[in-house]
């Protein structure tokens, strides 16, 4: 792939057409600059992949659920898939009809389930019995047949570089687990407000192999295959969850022809429709993380670059041990050797340790690449900061699609002085 979304022009780096120095400059730091260019092409890479089986592409919008990327997303036909009250409700906001939302997690609660049922989504991945029969008794409360989805565990194991990440194997708490799940899914289809349409997985994310998609979906067919004989003639979808690969360090981007080799084949022969739920694929690459050097140290024989950004922007660093590349937004500096820190009172609020990197001084801008998954989806306010803005890029113009907190807002959900209440 030549094109690429943050190049350096004239020395500087720009995101698409958009000067990452005037763009700080306007804006401040830190802040996330999201192209839009890059999430358009990997929507299509994607859609071209699975264009030989009938397919719906539902983002999973906890990667990152800015209304803008929503909203782009959906206008080039991507849908979405949501964990929570409140995903569901980003997702409506940003104009998911809800015939285009698959409302799925592990832990849906009575009020969720009732809201997602009231929305009418298209539908509930369900992860166990109890949820099933819940579901059942709410559908009947309003007399709707709710049309769900069984998540399984097919206990496959799962490379990938982090624990925190696999999702698929024996013992998680996702899915139903794989000896059970024919029981559930006979279960739900003799209950009369509760439709089975779909059978999916999720086994993890960033998974550098496809081999544990292959047998994941072996046990999915093999499933399939006894619902079948069990009388299960309801089945419209099956739903292989999201999972693929995104460089962050220079690797081999995810193979898209093998994992069509692997996913394809299956779809057909079963005869259902393909769900896919990419996150991290449709807009890690999209994004960046724009900061300020502000000071620099010397401490115990390392150079230490202390910057207005880390943890409470950028949790995967010191969360997962996820590397993120960073560069000086200022082209030609020589290498140094640094460790990346941030302003937050932890020993843990770290972006790079011991990295070889540019050079920078403070006053300096860098940028923390792969940024657009999971970055400011996870932000929070520790240490009372304000989350960030993000900005939407698209070619020579710019957009602030979320604005920078402000004070008032970080307190404004407390009060000072206790409105107390006497207990019954
Ligand atoms: C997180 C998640 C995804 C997306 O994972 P990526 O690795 O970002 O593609 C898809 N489906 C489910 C159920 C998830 O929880």
């Amino acid at each position: 792939m030549t094109w690429a979304p943050f190049t350096w022009v004239g020395g500087v780096l720009h995101a698409e057409g958009v000067s990452l120095e005037q763009l700080a400059e306007d804006v401040g730091t830190p802040v996330y600059v999201y192209s839009t260019e890059m999430i358009r092409r990997q929507a299509a890479r994607l859609r071209e992949t699975l264009a030989s089986v009938p397919h719906r592409i539902h983002y999973a919008c906890k990667a990152n659920g800015s209304l803008a990327v929503l909203s782009l997303l959906r206008s080039v036909g991507v849908r979405v898939d949501v964990v929570s009250g409140g995903e569901l409700y980003r997702a409506r906001q940003a104009g998911f009809t809800p015939d285009e939302i698959i409302f799925g997690g592990v832990g849906k609660s009575a009020e969720e389930l009732g809201d997602a049922l009231d929305a009418g989504v298209s539908l509930i991945s369900v992860e166990s019995l109890e949820e099933v029969e819940l579901i059942s008794r709410l559908a009947a409360a309003r007399n709707v047949v709710a049309r769900i989805g069984i998540r399984v565990n097919p206990e496959v194991s799962v490379e990938s570089f982090h624990e925190y990440i696999k999702t698929g194997e024996k013992g998680d708490k996702f899915g139903v687990p794989y000896d059970q799940a024919e029981k559930v899914g006979l279960r739900a289809h003799a209950l009369p407000h509760v439709r089975l349409c779909a059978i999916g997985m999720h086994i993890g994310s960033q998974l550098s192999q496809l081999a544990p998609y292959g047998h994941g979906l072996e046990r999915l067919e093999a499933l399939i295959a006894s619902l079948r004989a069990g009388g299960v003639d309801t089945l419209t979808h099956v739903d292989i969850g999201g999972g693929l690969y995104v460089p962050y360090n220079g690797e081999a981007p995810a193979d898209l022809s093998a994992y069509a080799d692997t996913v394809l084949p299956v779809a057909k022969r079963l005869g259902l429709e393909l769900i896919v739920e990419p996150g991290r694929f449709l807009v890690a690459e999209a994004g960046l993380l724009l900061g300020r050097v502000l000071y620099r140290k010397h401490a115990g024989g390392r150079d230490i670059l202390v910057t207005d950004t880390g943890m409470t922007e950028l949790l995967r660093p010191s969360h997962y041990d996820a590397y993120h590349r960073i560069a000086s937004v200022r082209d030609g500096r020589p290498q140094g050797r640094f460790d990346v820190v941030g302003p937050i009172c932890e020993s843990g609020d770290f972006l790079a340790l011991d990295r070889e990197m540019d050079d920078a001084s403070p006053g300096d801008l860098i940028a923390v690449f792969t940024a657009g998954a999971y970055g400011n989806a996870m932000a929070s306010n520790y240490n009372a900061r304000q989350r960030p803005a993000e900005v939407l890029v698209d070619g020579s113009r710019w957009a602030v699609v979320t604005r920078r907190e402000s004070y008032a807002e970080l307190v404004q959900r407390e009060v000072s002085t206790p409105d107390w209440r006497a207990s019954a």
